[in-house]
């Protein structure tokens, strides 16, 4: 069994009448690389802000390390690196200047921290560049260097990959990777497309509205998206009606090309046929297959998928 290091219970932060956050029940064992995804306004920023104590929880509690008392939890968030609003770099210094300019303020011992957290994000050889020469990516990498630079046992990143390219999201989820595999460093990262943390994270929470619609692991995520049906039809609008009719409990997609996608149903293929023919329905073909994970989703936060 994983040791728990950080549990929330029934939290909740209200804004004047906005509900920010509402009943959060969460765990985060070590070793995870948790990713919370939600679109804009879901209130991840919110969550990590009460985790890192940036805003207080109008209700609810929080356990850190096991300690839930004001100062002990305080002790402990000294072991959280968080990078979650833009770090005010200063323009005209290199990486490594503002680095030491935030160790010295902060407190943090010994001068190679410096050099290894730039190491860690792979910015060791930028020497005289500055920080407004930097690309986003680099910009990115700096922010997760100062957080390293605590040498923290818990990491909250929020939207790391927000507007880099391809190339610079997948530099990131490699960088995590590697922070987690070889310095055991427990992640709780934040998104809001799912595709981007589909190849690190090793648990998905979805918030939608200030609320926790579902946790799942990696693998129930993977085995909910492996079972899906699609159908080519002759008349895509017939077949929605004879599904909703007979399948009520099985979601579905109508695609492009008389084409249509059941979030289940996979053991009912043969029914799934007869009843279609039946309907006056032509079936030109019926195939199990993976649901696209952003589909999924889409669904589970309100898309425009049939219910
Ligand atoms: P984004 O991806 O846009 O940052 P988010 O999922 O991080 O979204 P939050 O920033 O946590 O969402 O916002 C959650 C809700 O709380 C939103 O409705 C937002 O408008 C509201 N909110 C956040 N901060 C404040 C504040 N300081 N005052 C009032 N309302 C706020």
């Amino acid at each position: 069994m994983m040791h728990c290091i950080l549990e929330i219970e029934a939290l909740g932060k209200t804004y004047k009448d906005v509900h920010a956050l509402q009943d959060i029940q969460l765990s985060i064992a070590a070793g995870d690389i948790a990713a919370v995804i939600g679109k804009n306004g879901a209130g991840k920023t919110t969550l990590f802000k009460c985790i890192t104590e940036q805003v207080f929880p109008t209700s609810g509690t929080l356990t850190l390390y096991g300690k839930k008392d004001a100062a002990g939890i305080r002790q402990q968030r000294r072991t959280i690196g968080a990078m979650i609003e833009e770090p005010a770099f200063f323009p005209d210094f290199t990486a490594r200047q503002n680095l030491e300019y935030f160790r010295q303020q902060r407190g943090i011992a010994g001068k190679e921290a410096v050099d290894q957290a730039l190491r860690d994000v792979k910015l060791l050889d930028t020497g005289r560049k500055k920080f407004k020469d930097f690309s986003l990516g680099m910009k990115q990498r700096l922010g997760l260097a100062l957080a390293l630079m605590s040498h923290p046992a818990l990491l909250i990143l929020d939207e790391p990959t927000n507007g880099l390219d391809p190339e610079g999201k997948a530099e990131i989820r490699e960088l995590l990777k590697n922070l987690n595999a070889v310095k055991k460093v427990t992640i709780l990262i934040s998104s809001h497309v799912l595709s981007e943390l589909q190849s690190v994270a090793t648990r998905y929470i979805f918030m939608d509205r200030g609320r926790i619609v579902e946790q799942l692991t990696a693998e129930e995520l993977l085995d909910k998206t492996r079972r899906a049906v699609e159908l080519t039809v002759d008349d895509s609008g017939k077949a929605a009606t004879v599904l909703e009719q007979q399948f009520p409990d099985i979601p579905f997609r109508i695609l492009p090309g008389n084409r249509i996608r059941l979030s289940g149903g996979t053991d009912r293929t043969e029914q799934l046929n007869r009843a279609l023919y039946s309907g006056g329905v032509g079936v030109r073909s019926i195939a199990v297959t993976g649901e696209d994970l952003e589909e999924y989703y889409l669904g589970l936060l309100g898309g425009e998928r049939h219910a």
